[in-house]
């Protein structure tokens, strides 16, 4: 389960439709426990594909992941997963997010229809990154 405020969602979802018809992406920081993630912080990032692909990928700068680790460990936080959306795509994983997916970390998706935010789901990888599996939203 994966617990973030109505802030936290109303500002994943007015990015995903900013960075319309592109993905947009962002950090999810906060504090983990056995089986939830609580949200206190999203965070946009540049999403550092080029213009081609930015449409149907995201991607992370290895610097912009080392920051965020380093950012939410001195605010006592964790990084506890990443978002980004789906311009015109259902909220599911792809199998290119399944590839570039660490166990451990939540993985949040908004679909964004005609630049208008729709669904959000959130995924987590299988431990032997097999699948993902989705978990509950809860807003809190
Ligand atoms: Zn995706």
């Amino acid at each position: 389960m994966i617990a973030l405020s109505k802030e936290d969602l109303e500002k994943i979802r007015r990015h995903a439709e900013a960075e319309y018809p592109y993905e947009c992406c962002g950090l999810l920081l906060g504090k983990a426990s056995v089986n939830s993630h609580e949200v206190h912080e999203a965070e946009p990032v540049p999403n550092t594909f080029e213009d081609g692909q930015r449409k149907r990928r995201f991607e992370i700068s290895p610097d912009e992941f080392f920051r965020a680790e380093m950012k939410a460990r001195r605010s006592g936080k964790e990084l506890l997963g990443f978002y980004h959306s789906h311009p015109d795509c259902p909220e599911d994983a792809s199998e290119y997010d399944r590839l570039h997916a660490l166990p451990v970390y939540s993985y949040l998706i908004v679909s964004v229809e005609k630049g208008v935010s729709a669904g959000i789901k959130s995924w987590v990888l299988k431990s032997d990154r097999s699948v993902f599996e989705q978990e509950e939203v809860r807003e809190i």
